[in-house]
């Protein structure tokens, strides 16, 4: 198969942030004590960072979040305020960054692969919610996934799953976009995966420049995705309808 001009919601692929250069880009020194392997591109994490509970965390940014409120002059009596400091502490810790904590890490059971050995296997438009971690506001965008059965797969739901346990972790694109590949890579026990994110970044939409129509993309490409077949097969099935 001939792979054909990119185009529409995918940025060529020449414009695209290819990450697979950028492996060196982290401190040598840096430590990370998540136990799914150590990447060049772990979140960073500091050595005590569950070392308290859920519920203690959950506290502590409650009373920090009604410090924040006051001081920006809310009156916290008020009926609909006074709920918002738990609200939000309870969201941060257990929804939108309980990716943060590798016990939520989605247990991925493998099944044997007897009649598609060796094809591409491609799962487009997976939606995710991330917070940029440079802002504390939304991303919102695309996931595209596709790898090379080592002989083995994972339920289609899994993939998805892995997607949004990494999206929900104050991120950057280009981190979220390798830390999906790889463990996808450590799960199916392949090289070949390719991953393609397409994100709209609410700090650059909604304030700052108030861009509302720019979109960021990404990708990075492992083992025989490096190929031009079979990234172009890839990147064609994506743009398909
Ligand atoms: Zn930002």
């Amino acid at each position: 198969m001939k792979p054909k001009e990119i185009s529409l919601n995918i940025p060529p692929i020449e414009n695209m942030m290819d990450l697979n250069n950028m492996e060196n880009r982290r401190e040598p020194d840096h430590e990370s004590d998540e136990d799914h392997g150590v990447t060049s591109f772990d979140t960073p994490l500091r050595s005590d960072a569950f070392s308290i509970s859920d519920e203690e965390k959950i506290k502590k940014i409650e009373y920090h979040f009604r410090e924040i409120m006051t001081t920006l002059g809310l009156d916290l009596t008020d009926d609909s305020l006074r709920g918002t400091p738990k609200r939000v502490a309870k969201m941060y810790v257990k929804e939108v960054f309980s990716g943060l904590n590798p016990k939520n890490l989605p247990v991925a059971r493998l099944f044997e692969n007897k009649f598609q050995y060796d094809q591409m296997l491609v799962e487009k438009d997976i939606t995710f919610y991330s917070h940029c971690e440079h802002h504390f506001v939304p991303i919102i965008g695309k996931a595209h996934v596709a790898y090379i059965s080592s002989g083995k797969v994972i339920g289609l739901s899994k993939i998805n799953r892995i997607v949004q346990y990494f999206a929900k972790r104050p991120q950057v694109q280009e981190r979220l976009t390798v830390q999906i590949a790889k463990e996808l890579q450590r799960v199916l026990k392949t090289e070949d995966v390719g991953v393609v994110l397409d994100a709209t970044h609410l700090c650059v939409s909604s304030r700052g420049v108030g861009d509302t129509n720019s979109k960021t993309g990404t990708a990075h490409f492992t083992g025989r995705f490096k190929e031009g077949h079979y990234k172009g097969e890839f990147l064609n099935y994506i743009n398909s309808k």
